[in-house]
């Protein structure tokens, strides 16, 4: 995303989840919505569990994120949503420094692209969240 200092107009283009520093006037600001910001100190709590998916086989890391990263992870991937990779999801959950990037790889492959939608099969799934998909058995982040 663009923006500029609120104090001296310094232009940025970045992820900006955490409050930047400008370069230029050195004032401290964070340029998202409230409902889209996180503190490290928000970070430093993350859980982070290990699970498989049955359907590709493959196993990594997951970060417990709270509600409002997921929901911007989600969105992020939806904005791209023909891309096994979406490059600025993946961007994003790098910009967490909590898993590497071949791990925010394969969490971004397995969040929905419509919500409530296998990612895989396509088949409708039941809940939110981490679901295992009854027909393909793909893990779904439906976030
Ligand atoms: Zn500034
Ligand atoms: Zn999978
Ligand atoms: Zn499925």
């Amino acid at each position: 995303m663009k923006f500029n200092c609120p104090n001296c107009g310094q232009p940025f283009d970045g992820l900006a989840v955490q409050d930047v520093e400008c370069p230029t006037c050195h004032c401290k600001f964070n340029p998202r919505p409230p409902h889209q910001r996180v503190s490290m100190a928000d970070l430093k709590q993350v859980r982070i569990v290990d699970v498989t998916c049955a359907q590709c086989g493959q196993s990594f890391s997951l970060p417990e994120l709270p509600h409002n990263l997921n929901a911007l992870v989600a969105e992020s991937v939806r904005s791209d949503p023909e891309a096994r990779w979406p490059v600025e999801a993946i961007d994003l959950l790098r910009s967490f420094g909590l898993v590497g990037l071949r791990g925010c790889m394969v969490i971004a492959e397995h969040v929905t692209r419509s919500a409530g939608v296998c990612h895989c099969c396509h088949t409708p799934i039941p809940s939110s969240g981490s679901v295992v998909c009854g027909s393909c058995r793909a893990l779904n982040l439906d976030w």
